[in-house]
């Protein structure tokens, strides 16, 4: 088996500045350079000069593209043989896709640690206008300079942390699969994602700002991102969680970020599973993810929808979620826990 992986990872204070060495390394002529609005007027410039020894088409991409305006630019781009997108999730997932349809080599530069998209060979497109999962390919570098994650607002941070937290969820989902023959755990993949969640939730938390915490953060979502790559399914670091967060995207007056409604849906399912559940409490308090998702006046109507409509998103798989009695057990639990009663409006 040959399993591709990231041939540059670079998680740091500075590491833009290494452009310029990793352009040289790999020999690229031609870089195609890929914004977001905010990243183009605050990085673009900065990036250039990062990256001077050979030339840079830089693209400041609008929001909000939808997959078939996506393929259309990309190939209306110029010729290159690095692809580079700079951003938060959605620039990076369009820089990945295009990449992935020129057929060149992807560096993804997040400029938050809100999901572990930036590592990961899916990306979330918006088909037909909804958020759908397209597959990929891993992204060739990764680049996530600490200095410029750090001055993200604290709750993409805190998405990042509730994405990281659902590999708990997500492998107790898939070893519930396997038990009912739905499908195989693949062991390495699940070491790694569990490794991945379990090294972060022993660093310190006061400050989720600190660059230790942060490096922490984006070395185990990079772990996770991975971990999909070695199983050929996202099952290691998605369950049951990651379908309610799914569903609510597709059914939700006001979908909130991916990690923060995927953090609430693992804190519920851990409830369900009776696995784990404490120590989610915990880091959700810690962090102060749990004082955020109070001032959302999130909707528990759509919630109690989103979990009714969860198995639909992947009939195929066999997770908690899947099962009625457990489906029954998550809605009673809106109602009942205190720190959701507290979330919910
Ligand atoms: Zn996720």
């Amino acid at each position: 088996m040959n399993i591709p992986i990231p041939s540059i990872l670079e998680i740091g204070e500075g590491v833009v500045w290494r452009m310029d060495d990793i352009v040289r390394t790999y020999r690229f002529s031609k870089a195609v350079m890929l914004f977001d609005d905010f990243t183009y007027r605050t990085y673009e410039q900065d990036m250039k000069q990062a990256i001077s020894s050979v030339p840079v088409h830089t693209v400041c991409l609008p929001p909000q593209l939808d997959i078939v305006d996506i393929m259309k630019k990309a190939f209306e781009l110029p010729h290159c043989d690095v692809m580079i997108a700079m951003g938060g999730g959605a620039v990076i997932d369009c820089g990945k896709y295009m990449a992935f349809l020129r057929q060149v080599p992807f560096i993804s530069i997040p400029t938050s640690a809100s999901n572990d998209g930036f590592a990961s060979t899916n990306c979330s497109l918006l088909v037909n206008g909804k958020k759908t999962t397209v597959p990929a390919k891993v992204p060739f570098g990764i680049l996530a300079d600490l200095n410029i994650i750090q001055q993200a607002p604290e709750r993409f941070i805190l998405a990042g942390i509730g994405d990281l937290m659902s590999n708990i969820t997500a492998l107790y989902d898939w070893e519930f699969e396997q038990n009912h023959g739905v499908s195989r755990v693949n062991a390495f993949a699940a070491m790694i994602s569990k490794k991945a969640v379990n090294s972060f939730i022993r660093t310190p938390m006061q400050n989720i700002k600190h660059p230790i915490f942060l490096k922490e953060l984006i070395s185990s979502l990079t772990m996770g991102g991975i971990s999909t790559v070695i199983s050929g399914n996202s099952a290691p670091i998605s369950g049951s969680e990651h379908l309610i967060s799914h569903a609510l995207d597709k059914m939700s007056s006001a979908p909130q970020m991916h990690g923060i409604q995927v953090g609430i849906a693992t804190y519920i399912m851990a409830h369900v599973q009776q696995h784990r559940a404490e120590r989610i409490t915990k880091v959700f308090t810690r962090t102060g993810f749990f004082d955020y998702a109070k001032t959302l006046h999130l909707s528990k109507d759509e919630y109690r929808q989103a979990i009714d409509i969860a198995p639909t998103i992947k009939p195929n798989r066999y997770t908690y979620i899947h099962d009625e009695q457990y489906r029954k057990r998550a809605i009673r639990l809106l109602d009942e826990d205190h720190i959701l009663k507290e979330i919910f409006t």
